[in-house]
């Protein structure tokens, strides 16, 4: 342990997750072009529909969505159980994130192209300086 080590933080484990003071007030975080509305996901510095640089104005993505595309991964890094389940979710803001597909068992007849879905998030991982990661999933509605 180094000296001065900082008390352990609570951290997203993706910059376009934003943490609450809790759990249920976790979201994630877009972006939207001030001069075109286009909506992107996590901070952007480029506008790809109307070639400017914003400015952007931070927004807040929905928790729900629907499985654009899924798959079910059997081979894993070895601290992570498989077979599970990812996925491509469609968000209302006409932005997609990947992720992983929990509350069902990783069989191809629980999923479905379409379904609905809502995002939670967890403690996912914790690094030598006792660090927390949280991670955001989705989950059938
Ligand atoms: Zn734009």
């Amino acid at each position: 342990m180094a000296e001065n080590a900082a008390a352990p933080e609570v951290r997203p484990l993706v910059p376009h997750l934003t943490l609450g003071a809790t759990r249920d007030q976790d979201y994630l975080s877009g972006s939207k072009c001030t001069k075109c509305k286009a909506v992107y996901v996590g901070p952007r510095m480029f506008c790809g529909r109307c070639s400017g640089a914003g400015p952007f104005e931070a927004i807040r993505l929905s928790d729900t969505g629907e499985v654009y595309v899924w798959s079910i991964i059997h081979q894993a890094t070895p601290y992570v159980k498989a077979p599970y389940a990812v996925a491509i979710v469609d968000l209302p803001e006409g932005v997609a994130v990947n992720t992983n597909i929990e509350g069902i068992e990783p069989d191809p007849k629980n999923l479905k192209f379409g379904m609905k879905v809502k995002m939670f998030t967890e403690k996912v991982s914790e690094d030598r300086e006792g660090n927390s990661y949280i991670a955001y999933k989705f989950r059938p509605v």
